[in-house]
């Protein structure tokens, strides 16, 4: 019986480490892959999307943000999406909201976006923006906006609900939009969340957008109608060569990762369009390109010019069919990006690089 115990023991240790070793198997990138991530290197721009609950997110537009216009990308959701319902399980409170948290991990590991939260808590359906903000702990989910915009420094904030419309959606979700819109100027302000400092700084966005689509209007056909001569507005609907799909296709699989939501997006192809309404800031005037007017080379940073066109070399010298001809390249450029002078992209840009330089050298 002893020996019976001994071996069940040692199988279910064997088949939970290996569990966790298949949990574990780090993403294999392929030579097109690497070289969109090499493209990154690039680009000094962030944007914050901030919605209410895991699933609230536009994964076209992130993905498209991420991986076309190469842009930090960050998906700020309030909650974890424990008050939602569990479409696979019987987990339902805060383990829904432990499996919701993994399956947008997961969906921004997809997409290429990052991933944060507030401690707003989901305690389930809420008529308007005013009880929520009743229910909420406020100070504390203002706080954590606050952080989260000092963390990431976004030049763009783009909200998914709109601010002035409460009662006509979930609270939670017009209450994102509230808080987004008037800590807009707050994290700039070193008297607010005072604690938050030194340890970041102070931080200005130059706009702030809603991420408006038919839907808010009522139905396509209204939208067609509606005046958009105040929006913005981008295809996403992107194809990129290199890696064998559209924009809306790397979405879906993105999308599909919420799977106690049931959510499972078929890709597709060709035009997508995305329309943003100004809410503060300055509206780019070609209409198109969030970042127009906004230094997102490595001349924004102190000492950074010289690295831009280290990134050109790099990318020019690329081998698509020995990716690991870079990684002498690739050291060279984390050590000068080491004598760069602001620690915000001097830490995310290392992380590329290092993350790159392990891809390359398997
Ligand atoms: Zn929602």
């Amino acid at each position: 019986m002893l020996k019976f115990k001994v071996l069940l023991l040692i199988c279910v240790v064997v088949s939970t480490g290996l569990q966790l070793a298949n949990s574990q198997v780090p993403k294999k990138l392929t030579s097109g892959e690497i070289y969109q991530q090499m493209e990154k290197l690039g680009f000094l721009g962030s944007v914050l999307y901030v919605a209410a609950h895991p699933d609230d997110e536009n994964t076209r537009l992130i993905s498209y943000l991420a991986n076309d216009k190469k842009a930090h990308t960050t998906y700020l959701s309030l909650t974890r999406g424990d008050g939602g319902q569990n479409l696979i399980g019987p987990e339902i409170s805060e383990l829904l909201g432990v499996m919701r948290t993994q399956e947008l991990l997961m969906a921004r590991s997809v997409d290429n976006g990052h991933q944060m939260f507030t401690r707003a808590n989901d305690f389930g359906y809420s008529k308007n923006a005013e009880e929520t903000i009743k229910i909420w702990d406020t100070e504390k989910v203002k706080a954590d906006v606050v952080r989260a915009i000092r963390t990431t420094r976004p030049d763009v904030i783009i909200n998914r609900f709109d601010h002035r419309t409460s009662g006509e959606t979930h609270g939670h979700h017009t209450a994102s939009g509230q808080l987004s819109y008037e800590l807009f100027e707050k994290a700039a302000d070193p008297t607010v969340y005072p604690n938050q400092l030194p340890r970041l700084s102070t931080w200005q966005p130059r706009r702030l957008f809603f991420n408006t689509s038919w839907w808010f209007y009522g139905s396509e056909e209204k939208f067609k109608k509606a005046d958009k001569s105040a929006l913005m507005s981008m295809d996403v609907g992107v194809f990129f060569p290199l890696l064998g799909k559209s924009n809306t296709e790397i979405a879906a699989e993105s999308r599909s990762k919420h799977k106690c939501q049931g959510f499972g997006a078929t890709g597709t192809r060709g035009l997508q369009m995305e329309y943003l309404e100004l809410l503060k800031g300055d509206l780019p005037p070609g209409k198109s390109d969030i970042f127009e007017g906004i230094n997102t080379t490595w001349s924004r940073v102190p000492n950074g010019a010289p690295i831009q066109a280290l990134v050109d070399d790099l990318l020019k010298n690329y081998k698509f069919t020995d990716p690991s001809t870079s990684i002498p390249a690739l050291i060279d450029l984390y050590k000068k990006v080491q004598k760069t002078g602001d620690p915000f992209w001097k830490e995310i840009k290392s992380k590329e690089i290092v993350s790159l330089i392990q891809r390359l050298i398997g």
